[in-house]
């Protein structure tokens, strides 16, 4: 049982003003494992202006030279290499995320991140460029500002790093949001931090609700929102920054597509397929959790798929066996149900799963679920399930693929699956997403990451991911 009393603000370990607590239930066991603070408006206003300080100390964090930070970066990445068992354990006990990829990814790519942006903008260079009518421009790249950064719970520590490592890198402070479902690995995040010697008031971490997440987004001394999380919580944010000009970026759901051509051999890279469909309990944004499969060997991938989600071993978040893990909350479960059920109605077949595991006796768990004879048109093809459920969905030709796989309202991930490489790359390039992979999907941290259409707006990852923090200001010297 972890028991926090005191938010990270200003540097230290503060009192909390409100009193209002986060109490968190580990989705394996469904027994209370810790609790936290809920950051009030008070104490959200003390965050905000802590990083407002910050951020206009002339001496300050901002005015820092790129190498300055990078060094202090390089601090906090040891800081949080020293931690990265409490992390992958923080992480899965809360979340339900199988403690291998917790510990393979939750654990690793915050430092990896800190390091590869602190090194990215101390190589960037003060352009000087030739001015049109005589003269020099100078193209200086500057902070952007205070960020406030809110991040969902399924991968809580990488998906706040997207944003707090170029963030930082760039000069700017933060006030990070956690979700409530995960506060107890922000804890983890925040000693790093003190540890590192990050000043005071650079990184500030606001443990609190979506109220909470909406007091920040408005907030008069944030300059700039990066969000991660749901279409529906992206759209309210976007509608809020629209009216106060204030930039946002935007990374939300997805209902991406595991395009099999029908010379794919899928059995045998099965690895690289479950990574790509099934990760994190599929909890995952850019899963392909539409798989498209040639009508004349329809059978044949439906019974591989099937087979790959009866195989997986179900069971306890913290278990090194454990494939899938059970989903965040009962909530979540439940909301997973009412998709299964509406699958059945809609006429799809199940072939594996369809409920909770019998032989769990706790835990949030849902068993692997694969749905067969699914039409792109029925509601399991369409809106965004987060959990164990794949759809699997018949075309005729690769046009009807690619049809198919456009024919969402959502952009983000997806795969290409193929014995020939150039044939796969042609179907890639045909897909509007803002990612794909070819026989394997796999995050690339140095190229750019995010979603077209209702999946999201700007990107994360790569030098793109550092210029979302930076404004460009020009100075022109006369001739
Ligand atoms: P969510 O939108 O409910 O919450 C995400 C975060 O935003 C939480 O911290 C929450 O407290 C906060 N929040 C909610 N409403 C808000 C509002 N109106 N204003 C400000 N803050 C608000 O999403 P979730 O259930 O935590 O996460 C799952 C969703 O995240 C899925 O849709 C998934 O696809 C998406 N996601 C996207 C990516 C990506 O990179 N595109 C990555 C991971 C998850």
């Amino acid at each position: 049982m972890i028991e926090h009393n005191t938010l990270f603000i200003g540097g230290g370990w503060v009192p909390p003003k409100g009193s209002g607590r986060i109490t968190v239930t580990s989705p394996s066991t469904e027994e209370v494992i810790g609790s936290c603070p809920e950051a009030s408006r008070a104490d959200i206003d003390r965050a905000a202006t802590a990083a407002r300080e910050a951020f206009d100390d002339p001496t300050g964090w901002s005015r820092w030279s790129p190498q300055e930070r990078a060094d202090a970066l390089e601090r906090f990445a040891l800081a949080l290499d020293a931690r990265a068992e409490a992390t992958a354990c923080a992480v899965s006990s809360q979340n339900g995320m199988p403690i291998r990829t917790a510990q393979n990814v939750e654990a690793v790519t915050p430092p990896l991140l800190l390091r590869y942006y602190g090194g990215l903008a101390a190589s960037q260079k003060e352009e000087r460029r030739d001015a049109m009518f005589g003269g020099t421009t100078i193209v200086q790249r500057v902070p952007i500002g205070v960020v406030a950064a809110i991040a969902p719970w399924n991968f809580p520590q990488s998906l706040s790093f997207l944003k707090i490592a170029p963030a930082l890198a760039a000069g700017c402070t933060l006030v990070v949001k956690p979700s409530p479902e995960t506060v107890l690995d922000s804890y983890v995040m925040a000693e790093a931090a003190a540890e590192a010697g990050i000043p005071g008031g650079v990184l500030n971490i606001v443990p609190a609700g979506r109220e909470g997440g909406a007091y920040l987004v408005t907030h008069p001394k944030i300059d700039k929102v990066a969000f991660t999380g749901s279409t529906a919580a992206g759209r309210t944010i976007a509608e809020n920054c629209g009216r106060l000009l204030r930039p946002v970026t935007l990374e939300l759901g997805g209902k991406s597509a595991a395009i099999v051509l029908d010379d794919a051999d899928i059995a045998a890279d099965i690895e690289s397929f479950f990574a790509a469909t099934l990760h994190n309990n599929g909890q995952t944004c850019f899963l392909g959790t539409r798989i498209l499969a040639p009508l004349n060997r329809y059978r044949e991938i439906v019974d591989v798929v099937t087979s790959m989600a009866a195989k997986a071993t179900v069971g306890d978040a913290l278990d090194q066996q454990t494939q899938v893990g059970p989903v965040v909350s009962a909530r979540q479960r439940d909301m997973i149900e009412g998709y299964i059920t509406r699958g059945i109605a809609e006429g799809a077949t199940i072939t594996t799963g369809g409920g909770r595991p019998d032989d769990q006796q706790r835990g949030y768990f849902i068993s692997p679920t694969v749905f067969a004879d699914v039409d792109n048109t029925h509601i399991i093809a369409r809106e965004e399930i987060f959990g164990p459920v794949l759809a699997v969905i018949p075309y005729s030709n690769d046009a009807d693929a690619i049809r198919i796989a456009n024919d969402s309202n959502y952009g983000l991930g997806g795969s290409v699956w193929s014995a020939d490489p150039h044939r796969a790359s042609e179907v890639a390039r045909s897909i509007q997403t803002g990612s794909i992979g070819i026989n394997s999907y796999m995050n690339d941290l140095a190229s750019p990451f995010g979603g077209i259409k209702d999946s999201g707006i700007g990107r994360e990852m790569g030098p793109e991911g550092l210029a979302s923090y930076q404004v460009t200001k020009s100075i022109y010297a006369a001739p």
